[in-house]
């Protein structure tokens, strides 16, 4: 009889995969019908068979996912931390805000980290704290760091002390830096632009890097989720934003999108200052996103039937 154990993938390669048998990575073979039935991604759970023992394995099946990030791919994350720096970059709160909608839409926990503190004046600071306010009220935790000055770490660390963890974050905003510090770790760190010119030759792959017993962090470079999903619906865009979607059900309009429709709720605590006017400017954006690809979604499915 074989024996099957529970087994988390820490890597896919090709149609094969990295998976942890007593703390170990093995290389295992994915059988064919769990890539027609399920795929697998890094994340996943699997049930694992050993076909030579201790020498040959097989990924058997997949345990259904309790939630999956695109963009790289990646399963059962259990906290998704967004960098943001206001210097050396000066990041896009429309990328964060993209980012909250993804893994929202995901049920998962998101934390931001405010970055590079060491690199802001006092009344930079000050406006920094102005503009996260928002996301505060909100609900979502924001921690201030600085990896130059070890400030915040431990804090942060103490937040993430237990499940799946990924790093999201334009480039060059300290990611590795941030994981490197909290964790030991030895991940490139690097100016901008040599990272970029890195990547562009060597095949980067998702994984989980064990950090604790049960504790893994997403190393992904060049990992930004910031793309609008391409399952995600019209309607649904506003699910993304708590402001939006907790004031829908006082527009004029049912399915009333707060783009120009009359008696528009929305776009009345806009006006108002009640929300943020660069939350409802993403907001639009990120509308605009989702039509397109569902005009070229309706397209394709048009020409397909002809
Ligand atoms: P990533 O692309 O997001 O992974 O960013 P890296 O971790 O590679 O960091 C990019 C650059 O920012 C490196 O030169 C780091 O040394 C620098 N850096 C990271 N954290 C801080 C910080 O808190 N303060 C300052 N001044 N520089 C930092
Ligand atoms: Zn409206």
């Amino acid at each position: 009889m074989t024996i099957r154990r529970l087994s988390r993938v820490i890597k896919i390669d090709r149609y094969n995969a990295w998976v942890e048998i007593d703390g170990e990575e093995k290389y295992a073979h994915v059988r064919k019908r769990v890539l027609r039935d399920t795929g697998i991604y890094p994340g996943d759970y699997a049930w694992v068979s050993e076909v030579i023992r201790g020498r040959e394995y097989a990924v058997e099946k997949i345990v259904p996912r309790k939630n999956i990030l695109k963009r790289p791919t990646v399963a059962n994350v259990s906290k998704a931390i967004y960098v943001h720096t206001f210097k050396q970059p000066e990041g896009y709160l429309f990328y964060l805000d993209l980012f909250l909608m993804n893994v929202i839409h995901e049920h998962i926990k998101p934390y931001i980290v405010v970055n590079k503190v060491d690199l802001l004046s006092d009344e930079e600071l000050q406006y920094a704290k102005e503009v996260m306010k928002t996301y505060e009220n909100l609900g979502y935790p924001v921690i201030w760091t600085s990896v130059e000055k070890k400030e915040g770490i431990e804090e942060l660390k103490a937040l993430l002390d237990k499940g799946t963890i990924v790093f999201a974050g334009m480039s060059g905003v300290g990611k590795s830096s941030l994981i490197n510090t909290m964790y030991g770790l030895n991940l490139s760190v690097g100016a901008v632009s040599e990272k970029i010119g890195r990547g562009r030759h060597t095949t980067t792959y998702t994984k989980l890097i064990r950090v604790g017993e049960k504790t893994y962090v997403v190393d992904t470079p060049g990992f930004s989720l910031l793309e609008v999903p391409d399952d995600i619906e019209v309607k649904e865009v506003s699910s993304g934003f708590p402001e939006i979607a907790e004031r829908e059900h006082l527009c004029a309009y049912p399915g009333c999108l707060h783009v120009d429709e009359p008696g528009c709720a929305v776009r009345e605590a806009v006006e108002k200052g009640e929300i943020a006017l660069h939350r409802y400017e993403s907001y639009l954006k990120i509308l605009e996103a989702v039509k397109e690809k569902e005009e070229e979604r309706k397209w394709r499915r048009r020409k397909k039937r002809r």
